[in-house]
């Protein structure tokens, strides 16, 4: 089956490479690039990251400069060590090995400390008493103009003195904060004397419990690139309105190197699905999906499970490219990446999902009245001739897929039917002739007889049949079975209706078939292997069950039926 190409990856010139090749040409940071990715190890890497990866990773990478993996653990109330080794994991399966040493925000909290206390001497920071509603509710909002806090004046060594005892201890969890004094009218409301530092007694998964202050992001990122030598801080869109503050704390705080610079490209969003790690959290919770290796999730570990190779990912995120406004991709472009890095490497098998017997009448039996089994050669992938041929076993009696038998056929239908002849892919010209019903009145068995001079399917006179159909011979099949996949979300864009997006969660986004019947060679496949079921699509075996396989794509090239209609 050959199948349209998906579209190829661009040359790589875009808002952020353009502005990364000003600053190499005039020098600035030196003519250095130093860009980080900066998870936070509070859930797994989904396909939106993979966006950011290639983002961060490709620019160093093309400029000859260097990229570092930061994990951006400030809060432990929602960061746990098992999202830290999984994000390596996942990141070295996309194929990005992070440059060793991994970094942490938290190796970090001891400068911000102490970078803390300057601001405080300097009088640009100061700890309020009051608690996050009172201190949200006199922030104001656009065009309300703020409330300065009660305690905003409070004296340098008064504030260093609360600040202290602060770390040290004394003070409840939510009781006091550390404020940046900037100015509670700035018309961003980012610069409106903002939280750096929050108490919160909880285990960190690095720091134990070292610590009972934690940094906000805020306080945390730029600090930290400008700790590492970053010098693109390269993030998504929503940290626009961040930037005048990132900035702010750098200019107030005596740091010996270049000042990082933040600049923002849009987030990936796609059809179908939610990519924000709270909303993945949420499905994981409770129970929607069996866990974060979901094959309906956008996860990395998700994809990975149902077959998507990372190839095809990273081919996805450098042809969709970066640009300054979010936009919302067709899920199925990313699906055309998946369907054609799979054409070329997949190789073909045969599996019946819903079988239903076909018993060859004119069969013939050995001497010792046992049925004779032919071996068939069948071509392994169509599109690699390197990867041969296989013996399918081939005997009277076969499993078909019910639905291409109809007893009575509707029009346009042109596969078995009484009476009718079709070919079995790689084997012979079959005729059926009769049917057997169980007491519902269900086809239970379909009988036919073969040619056999149409060995290989080829008819010696020439003959044509309108169908080739798939087979697996009944007693060398081997048991399987099958997980179909619909999209998680019925709408494009989920929770646009009612702003839940669970409201569109699709209560059938996964059957699962039980007693599908597969040729022998599918017992020998590898867990994570993808291979194409012929005529049904690309299923991945699954990791850890044997014998379950996952649907990781069909073969019809939706994307260039979406291509058609937009044109
Ligand atoms: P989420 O909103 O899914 O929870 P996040 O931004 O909180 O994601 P982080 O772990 O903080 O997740 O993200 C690490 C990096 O990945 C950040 O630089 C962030 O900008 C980037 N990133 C996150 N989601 C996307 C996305 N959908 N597209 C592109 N980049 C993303
Ligand atoms: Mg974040």
């Amino acid at each position: 089956m050959t199948e349209p190409d998906a579209p190829a990856p661009t040359a790589a010139s875009d808002f952020l490479r353009d502005l990364v090749r000003r600053d190499v040409e005039h020098g600035t940071f030196g003519g250095r690039v130093q860009t980080r990715f900066p998870p936070e190890p509070n859930g797994y890497l989904h396909v939106g990251h993979a966006k950011a990866i290639s983002v961060d990773f490709g620019i160093a990478a093309e400029f000859g400069g260097r990229c570092s993996l930061r994990f951006d653990d400030t809060n432990p109330d929602a960061e746990e060590q098992q999202f830290v080794d999984g994000i390596l994991e996942d990141l070295g399966w996309l194929g990005f090995t992070p440059p060793q040493p991994v970094l942490y925000a938290s190796d970090y909290f001891e400068q911000l400390y102490a970078w803390a206390e300057h601001l405080v001497s300097e009088g640009l920071a100061y700890v309020d008493d009051q608690d996050s509603d009172s201190i949200s509710a006199q922030r104001g909002g656009y065009g309300k103009p703020g409330a300065e806090s009660p305690f905003r004046d409070r004296s340098p060594q008064q504030n260093l003195d609360l600040l202290r005892r602060m770390r040290a201890g004394e003070f409840a969890d939510g009781s006091r904060v550390l404020r940046a004094r900037i100015d509670m009218q700035h018309e961003n409301m980012q610069l409106r004397d903002p939280v750096m530092y929050r108490i919160r007694r909880g285990r960190h998964h690095r720091t134990g419990e070292r610590w009972c202050i934690y940094p906000t992001y805020d306080w945390a990122h730029g600090q930290s690139d400008a700790i590492e030598g970053v010098t693109h801080s390269l993030c998504t869109l929503e940290f626009d309105s961040h930037r005048a503050l990132y900035d702010w704390f750098l200019e107030h705080l005596p740091l010996p190197f270049d000042k990082p610079r933040q600049t923002e490209f849009a987030r990936l969003e796609l059809t179908h699905t939610v990519m924000s790690k709270r909303r993945l959290a949420a499905l994981v919770a409770d129970g929607t999906v069996d866990g974060w290796d979901d094959p309906r999730l956008p996860t990395l570990r998700g994809m990975r499970r149902r077959g998507y190779p990372a190839a095809a990912i990273r081919d996805f995120c450098s042809y969709i490219g970066v640009a300054r406004t979010n936009s919302r991709h067709e899920i199925e472009l990313l699906e055309s990446f998946i369907r054609t890095e799979l054409n070329r490497t997949a190789l073909r098998r045969m599996a019946v999902l819903r079988p239903v017997r076909l018993v060859l009448e004119n069969w013939p039996t050995d001497a010792a009245g046992e049925p004779v089994v032919e071996w068939v050669e069948v071509v392994n992938n169509p599109e690699n001739p390197a990867d041969g041929t296989r013996l399918v076993p081939f005997a009277g009696e076969l499993f078909i897929e019910q639905e291409d038998f109809a007893e009575v056929p509707p029009p346009k239908f042109f596969r078995l039917a009484p009476g009718r002849e079709v070919r079995l892919r790689g084997a012979f010209f079959v005729t059926a002739t009769d049917v057997v019903k169980d007491s519902a009145g269900a086809v239970v068995e379909v009988r036919a007889t073969y040619d056999p001079a149409t060995r290989g399917g080829t008819a010696p006179d020439g003959r044509k049949v309108k169908s080739t159909m798939h087979w697996v011979s009944a007693a060398h099949a081997v048991t399987a079975t099958v997980a179909l996949y619909n999209r998680l979300f019925t709408a494009a864009v989920p929770g646009e209706a009612t702003g839940d997006p669970t409201d569109d969660l699709d209560p059938a986004s996964r059957e699962l078939l039980t007693g599908c019947k597969v040729e022998p060679a599918l017992a020998e496949t590898r867990s994570g292997d993808v291979v194409q079921f012929e005529r049904l699509g690309y299923f991945a075996h699954d990791p850890r069950q044997p014998m379950l396989f996952h649907r990781t794509v069909g073969l019809r090239d939706e994307w260039a039926n979406i291509q058609k209609r937009q044109k």
